[in-house]
């Protein structure tokens, strides 16, 4: 009878654990695919730096918005995200 119900315990533990971990990290998965990063945090600038601008960016999404920095973007800006289209 004790033995049962130690087993109970700890499956019950187990299982509040498993679901104390598992919401946060679901909802952590769920904001980094949604969330975009202020412009100010970045540097972005609504003019191209060193030849490099958003419309040659792999994060840019014509007309004016980008991956992963929020607001609008111009085609000619630039930020310390930049990365070369393939
Ligand atoms: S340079 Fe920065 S703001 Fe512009 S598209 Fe790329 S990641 Fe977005």
């Amino acid at each position: 009878m004790t033995r049962i119900l130690n087993i109970n315990n700890i499956s019950r533990r187990k299982l509040l654990l498993t679901a104390a971990v598992a919401v946060p990290v679901t909802a952590l998965a769920s904001l980094s695919a949604e969330a975009k990063v202020a412009q100010g945090s970045v540097m972005y600038q609504a003019k191209p730096k060193d030849g490099h601008d958003c419309k040659a960016c792999k994060l840019f999404e014509a007309p004016g918005s980008c991956k992963q920095v929020s607001g609008s973007i111009s085609p000619n800006g630039w930020c310390m995200l930049w990365s070369p289209k393939a």
